[in-house]
């Protein structure tokens, strides 16, 4: 029977959710799938393509092969636990409780949903720092929380600690914090994080700070940890994850760091949500925390030679580059090339030149704020370089105007 003659079909569909509406896919995911349709280099979504250390290779083999393949305590393997709390301790100098204080989830993805889920009510404002990595947005939106935006300016991404004041007030629940930032390079450095604790503390708000690029760090810049600030100690969720620090963005093992009330709010949320991050690749993780310190001076190394050759190749594609000083990217101007903005660029370079990079639109709430810029990542390898100078080298500034 054709089932548009059914008498049980009609053409009206259930609404779908209102929140859905507000936002769009991720723009970063989709142009990847842009990248593999018209296969180009890719240099838009931030994950290596290159092979994870070979000790938490063997570590994950070894686990499904000890028949770790059962659900993990749903909040996290104690081993987990006890070596994130480990090298918390041992990079940070703060000790926290692996019973009471660590709920670790399907990649920091979730962690972060999972963390506003736990502390937001209707009506409560979230505090972020704009350009954002764009999935805090939806983040906002899933949990009901109301973003309030305050700009880093360009070229060194600070903010107006009065424009920052100004948007704080009785609503305000929570700041997103990402340091090493995503997709600026900016490193945020003591005083900064002291004016945002100070705001913090006045207003009785939490900071959810995103640290998952803790160990790419370039010229000297170091990280500090908001939890380490004096004073945030109680009031910050720090969020991490296996995924960059090892290279094993498909993993989905993260973490938050919350204190005891926060943390079994967090619980329950991830318990619902997806019960527990892959049991045997907890135990890898566990393994890859005790890695030596030999291991991040080597990591960041290898990312500073990667970032200074990809600032070469940009730069002589005719992009005005922002020098990263953490994280993986490299955020650029495009301004000399002509183009309407910045979807029409990336449009063009990811069809016709064969290089894809994300448009600067989807770190800001008005796309028209991002509109001469396009990040790069970095986490590639030299023949992935190679490829990408030589197609790159075909762009000419003004190639926008010419089109036109
Ligand atoms: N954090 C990475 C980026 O910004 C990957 C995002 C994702 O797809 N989860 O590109």
């Amino acid at each position: 029977m054709n089932p548009s003659k059914s008498p049980l079909t009609t053409n009206i569909s259930p609404e779908l959710s209102a929140k859905t509406e507000q936002f769009t896919e991720s723009v970063i995911r989709e142009m990847t799938r842009l990248a593999i349709q018209y296969k180009a280099v890719n240099l838009s979504q931030g994950f290596p393509d290159f092979p994870a250390p070979i000790e938490i290779k063997r570590a994950a083999q070894d686990a499904i092969a000890a028949d770790i393949n059962q659900y993990a305590i749903t909040w996290g393997a104690k081993s987990l636990r006890n070596a994130i709390a480990e090298k918390f301790s041992r990079s940070n100098g703060v000790s926290i409780d692996p019973e009471r204080e660590i709920t670790v989830c399907c990649g920091s993805t979730e962690a972060m949903m999972s963390a506003m889920m736990a502390i937001i009510n209707p009506g409560d404002e979230v505090v972020v720092f704009e350009p954002f990595y764009e999935n805090y947005g939806p983040d906002a939106i899933l949990s009901g929380a109301q973003p309030r935006f305050v700009k880093l300016h360009a070229p060194d991404w600070k903010f107006d600690p009065q424009q920052l004041a100004a948007v704080f007030g009785p609503q305000t629940k929570a700041i997103i914090l990402n340091t090493p930032n995503n997709p600026t390079g900016k490193v945020f450095e003591r005083p900064e994080l002291e004016q945002i604790r100070d705001l913090c503390v006045r207003w009785n708000v939490f900071a959810i700070t995103d640290e998952i690029y803790e160990h790419m760090l370039y010229d000297g810049a170091k990280h500090i940890s908001m939890a380490t600030v004096d004073g945030m100690r109680d009031r910050t969720i720090t969020i991490n994850a296996l995924s960059k620090t090892y290279s094993v963005t498909g993993w989905r093992v993260g973490w938050a760091i919350a204190p005891a009330e926060a943390t079994s709010a967090i619980r329950k949320v991830h318990d619902f949500l997806t019960v527990g991050a892959a049991a045997p690749l907890q135990e890898a993780g566990a393994a890859a925390l005790h890695f030596p310190q030999d291991y991040y001076d080597t990591l960041a190394r290898e990312y500073t030679v990667r970032r200074d050759r990809l600032l070469g190749i940009l730069t002589d594609a005719g992009f005005h580059c922002f020098k990263p000083r953490g994280a993986y990217y490299i955020m650029t101007d495009i301004s000399s090339f002509g183009f309407p903005d910045d979807v029409a660029f990336a449009k063009y370079l990811v069809k016709e030149i064969g290089v894809a990079a994300v448009p600067g639109s989807s770190f800001y709430r008005n796309p028209a704020d991002g509109r001469t810029h396009l990040r790069f990542t970095f986490c590639k390898t030299e023949k992935t370089f190679q490829a990408a100078a030589e197609r790159l080298a075909k762009l000419k500034v003004g190639s926008g105007t010419r089109l036109k």
